[in-house]
């Protein structure tokens, strides 16, 4: 029976499970156990819209004080400067997984030439508007969208509420642990306290203390995958620069580039593969791209992938101390939200006594979502035709796509019809079918069933683009947008009971 549960990590990952358990198990005790000295990793500032759902919905924070302390700027998707198009949108609104009632097929069929304004969001997005305005001019704030927020900022947040809900904070380096039957008994920390517990998340980051180092779980590497290793991360304060709604990916020579808008300050990094390019040849093209960046950007490693089980006897790992991709899609946030919903959901179907059974069901759903993942960030790259570089050469000819061939064999027959969706082997990211259209698409990746719509389908398509065009036209821009939320007359419509 889990009565008292230790958290180890206080960064996002640590914050949401510790505030996620105070929230919908209030009988059992939560301890975070952290080394400020260590600190957390400050980077992670895209999200996708089952964030703001876990914040609002799942947790009941009030928006009025997450908007008021965390300071976030919203998200409508991703502005890809990749591949064979000039740009294609990926927003979190379907634009190909959906059909016109006036046309025979789904959208897909109809954007072989022009990827875009095909959803309201794509052409806000075009059109440098966040919402559509409402009739009295405020914003009509959409269900689809995420946030960019800074890492340190969200963490100061969350520690404060969670000190508010009872959540016991602990400070100490943690040394080592004391085993029992059951798998943990105790943390041990470096000033010699222990901290027993009945069950334990680790969310201590890439160090993971308890899966990794204690428990030694095998870790699953996604190099055959995904060969980048490393960022470079720069930024600078914003003067005229107008806030996108949107985070923007673009290619590089070796890897890829994000741009995160914050209100004041502009994020960059510059993802690589270390195998093919210096750290010191990596500033520099980063540099040479931004030369607003200061001279000594700092260089993050890690390594994609994730451990085999998630949760081994009575420890769990939840965020990077769990695993990690990099943040091509700014998935790890998506993932803590979505795991620790899991987690609860089978802590609180087992009467907080959970079988192994439970338990092993937990690491098939939570393997499978990274899997997911990772192929799915694959095929951002192997489809590729534009970049011709030694990195991008090797993407073309070696990732590997062999979890999604399935999908990608019936695509290349069928083209992108929803019936795409029985040749995915699982659905356990937020992506859908959806994604894989968009980067299919998006890198206009053949097809044996190209479409000749009639003049009558191509005036209607053409319209309906047009007609979204417009709309995003009569916008409201994210500076209009922020005035309007912070106006004392302004209210959300929260749901008190999360
Ligand atoms: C380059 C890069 C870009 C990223 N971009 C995105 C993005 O756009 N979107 C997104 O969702 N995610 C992104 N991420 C991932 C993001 O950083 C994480 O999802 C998120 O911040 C969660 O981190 P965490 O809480 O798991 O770990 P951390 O923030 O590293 O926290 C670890 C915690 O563990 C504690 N700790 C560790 N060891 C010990 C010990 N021995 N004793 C006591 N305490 C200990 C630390 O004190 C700290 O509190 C990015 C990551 C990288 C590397």
């Amino acid at each position: 029976m889990i009565k008292n549960l230790v958290v180890l990590g206080s960064g996002s990952a640590g914050l949401i499970a510790a505030l996620s358990f105070r929230r919908k198990l209030p009988q059992i005790q939560v301890s975070v156990v952290r080394d400020p000295s260590i600190g957390v990793i400050g980077v992670g500032e895209g999200t996708t819209p089952n964030f703001p759902r876990h914040l609002f919905d799942y947790l009941g924070i009030p928006r009025k004080t997450f908007y008021e302390l965390a300071e976030p700027t919203w998200k409508l998707g991703i502005r890809f400067n990749w591949g064979a198009r000039e740009h294609f949108n990926y927003t979190f609104a379907p634009q190909l997984d959906a059909r016109l009632a006036q046309l025979p097929l789904p959208n897909g069929f109809y954007c072989d030439e022009v990827f875009d304004n095909l959803d309201l969001s794509s052409a806000l997005m075009n059109q440098g508007k966040v919402f559509p305005a409402q009739a009295n001019g405020c914003p009509d704030i959409q269900p689809w969208h995420a946030f960019h927020i800074e890492n340190e900022k969200f963490v100061a947040v969350l520690e404060k509420i969670a000190v508010a809900s009872g959540v016991e904070f602990i400070d100490g380096r943690v040394d080592d642990c004391r085993r029992n039957d059951n798998g943990l008994k105790a943390i041990l920390l470096e000033d010699g306290r222990l901290i027993e517990g009945d069950y334990f998340i680790d969310c201590s980051g890439f160090r993971s203390e308890l899966l990794g180092k204690a428990l030694q779980e095998p870790f699953l590497d996604f190099k055959k995958t995904l060969f980048c290793d490393r960022a470079v991360v720069g930024g600078w304060e914003r003067t005229e620069e107008p806030i996108l709604p949107y985070t923007t990916s673009e290619q590089m020579s070796t890897g890829w580039c994000w741009q995160i808008e914050h209100e004041r300050l502009i994020n960059r990094g510059y993802v690589y593969c270390s195998d093919m390019i210096s750290d010191e040849e990596a500033a520099n093209e980063f540099r040479a791209k931004n030369p607003k960046v200061p001279d000594d950007p700092r260089i993050v490693k890690f390594r994609s992938g994730c451990y085999q089980r998630m949760w081994v006897d009575n420890v769990v790992a939840i965020g990077n101390a769990g695993g990690f991709v990099e943040p091509l899609e700014a998935t790890a946030l998506m993932i803590v939200c979505s795991h620790v919903q899991t987690l609860i959901n089978f802590i609180q179907h087992s009467q907080l006594a959970p079988s192994p059974s439970m338990r092993d069901l937990y690491n098939r759903v939570t393997h499978e979502t990274w899997l997911d993942i990772r192929d799915f960030l694959g095929l951002h790259y192997k489809p590729d035709t534009a970049m011709k570089t030694p990195f991008w050469d090797r993407c073309r000819e070696e990732t590997d796509l062999s979890g999604i061939e399935e999908l990608l064999e019936f695509y290349r027959e069928n083209g992108p019809t929803g019936f795409c969706r029985y040749s995915l082997q699982s659905t356990q990211n937020d992506f859908g079918l959806e994604g894989y259209l968009v980067m299919l698409l998006g890198h206009r990746v053949p097809h044996q069933k190209p479409y000749q719509p009639t003049d009558e389908e191509c005036k209607i398509w053409r319209a309906h683009l047009e007609a979204n065009k417009r709309k995003a036209q009569g916008g409201l821009t994210v500076e209009e947008a922020l005035a309007y939320v912070r106006d004392p007359r302004w209210q959300w419509h929260d749901n008190p009971q999360g």
